[in-house]
């Protein structure tokens, strides 16, 4: 431990300016979040005029109808737009909460909301669970229309939309009492562990990060899940019994399957697992099961067991531990920092003495680019593991001894392929777009990786 306490204290001498030098942090963070919304309304203006092509690629071309293909094209062309003007309308909010103090102002408003009930400045776990919470629901109102036009006017006129205005509504107010229920107590116990370790808070920091996220792993599922969708089991049947045979052939420790009414909400499909190594659950949409074959969607399921036997989650996680390392490791050199304070207009009496939660905010501010350049490494690593799951799905003949079992490169193809139309998805993508965006290769890229395995293994054979 003192070896890591001593290579902290070393990043901190090396930082030590930012708590001296009167940096103009405010113009810092203008600067890049408008470089990264720019960049990425560049990315939509590269990608657009793709939605103008009349062709889906000649490896899709027998599985869009042009009617089908036209429908696709329409509605991404939509989305992008929207994605566009709302990128943009974002930005501009955001940047003129910086430009105006509002988090300053925010602070000093749930002060004052705190002495009307009492409770003096020395309650400062107190008054940043208020800070976070006016923060919150000030910054989210004025982005609710967008959400409401993304429902009810772009889902809906492409046919995706099966949300109610009273689920629409409810769903909102679920979500912000979930915030505060989950919120409030993870926020309360991740400052307390500030207070309490002092400057040697990281490895607690980080003990309790992992612990909340396997509680997490255990409680979104059978507590969060429930809330908004209707999880049942999944019916006896001819997909039932593969599913279960194709997890026992695999020892993947299964123990329930459901079918998730997805539909609520929208027409869009998919399929997951989760739980604890020893319990797995896997959850089936019903869209998928009623636009798919069982042994269509079977090889979906192959496909996500790749993902379990690859220890992908594990994997994943494990970066994003030292993602999160890598974050308190440069934190304490702005934990004690008043121009980081005075430069986005706090006042020298609050300045003088940070309050926690005030200063690591500022700093997820500052740390945008390093965020951005964080996300696309992220997605390049998962759309690799999307690969190695496809690849399995490809070898499981070969790995389980398993005739009928072949030509399940060929039932996962089709399965993607009938996903992409159902879901309308974008066919014609630009490189750079994707590799920005995108947590999974394209279908095309996928369907030539199917085969490349396929080709591969009659190699073998051979
Ligand atoms: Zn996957």
């Amino acid at each position: 431990m003192d070896i890591l306490h001593t290579q902290l204290a070393n990043i901190q001498r090396q930082l030590a300016f930012v708590a001296t030098d009167p940096i103009d942090w405010k113009l810092y963070v203008q600067a890049f979040s408008w470089s990264v919304t720019l960049f990425e309304s560049y990315l939509l203006l590269r990608q657009y005029p793709l939605y103008s092509k009349t062709e889906p690629p000649a490896a899709l071309a027998g599985h869009f109808s042009p009617d089908v293909f036209k429908k696709s094209q329409n509605y991404g062309r939509d989305k992008a737009k929207f994605a566009l003007v709302s990128g943009l309308v974002k930005q501009c909010l955001d940047s003129s909460m910086l430009q105006f103090g509002f988090y300053a102002w925010s602070w000093g408003a749930a002060g004052r909301l705190l002495a009307l009930l009492g409770f003096g400045p020395e309650y400062e776990i107190l008054q940043s669970i208020g800070f976070v919470f006016i923060l919150f629901f000030l910054s989210s109102i004025p982005t609710l229309p967008l959400s409401v036009y993304g429902t009810f006017v772009l889902e809906e006129k492409h046919g995706f939309n099966k949300t109610t205005p009273g689920l629409f509504v409810a769903d909102l107010f679920k979500g912000w009492a979930l915030a505060f229920v989950l919120g409030a107590p993870f926020l309360a116990a991740f400052l307390y562990i500030f207070k309490w370790a002092g400057d040697r808070f990281v490895p607690w920091l980080m003990a309790f990060m992992i612990a909340f996220q396997l509680i997490m792993v255990v409680v979104y599922p059978t507590v969060i899940q429930p809330m908004f969708n209707k999880l049942s089991p999944l019916a006896p049947g001819e997909l039932r019994s593969r599913v279960e045979s194709l997890a026992s052939r695999l020892k993947f420790p299964l123990k329930h399957l459901y079918e998730i009414d997805g539909s609520k909400r929208s027409s869009h499909s998919n399929a997951y697992f989760f739980g604890l190594p020893w319990s797995k659950h896997i959850v089936i949409f019903d869209t998928l099961i009623q636009q798919s074959r069982p042994d269509e969607v079977e090889a979906v399921l192959a496909h996500e067991l790749g993902h379990w036997f690859y220890l992908h989650p594990t994997k994943m996680m494990a970066v994003s531990q030292l993602h999160i390392f890598t974050i308190l490791a440069l934190f304490p050199a702005f934990l004690h920092a008043p121009p980081l304070l005075r430069s986005f207009d706090f006042p020298k009496a609050v300045a003088a003495q940070p309050p926690t939660i005030v200063a690591f905010l500022l700093f997820q501010m500052i740390l945008t680019p390093l965020e951005a350049v964080v996300s696309i490494c992220m997605n390049a690593i998962s759309r690799h593991f999307e690969y190695e799951a496809d690849r399995f799905a490809c070898e499981l003949q070969t790995r389980l001894q398993a005739e009928d079992m072949k030509d399940m490169g060929d039932r996962l193809g089709r399965a993607l392929i009938t996903l992409h139309v159902k879901n309308l998805s974008t066919v014609w993508v630009d490189w750079l777009y994707s590799a920005y965006h995108h947590s999974h290769p394209t279908l095309t890229e996928r369907l030539k990786g199917l085969e490349a395995f396929q080709a591969e293994r009659e190699k073998k054979k051979l």
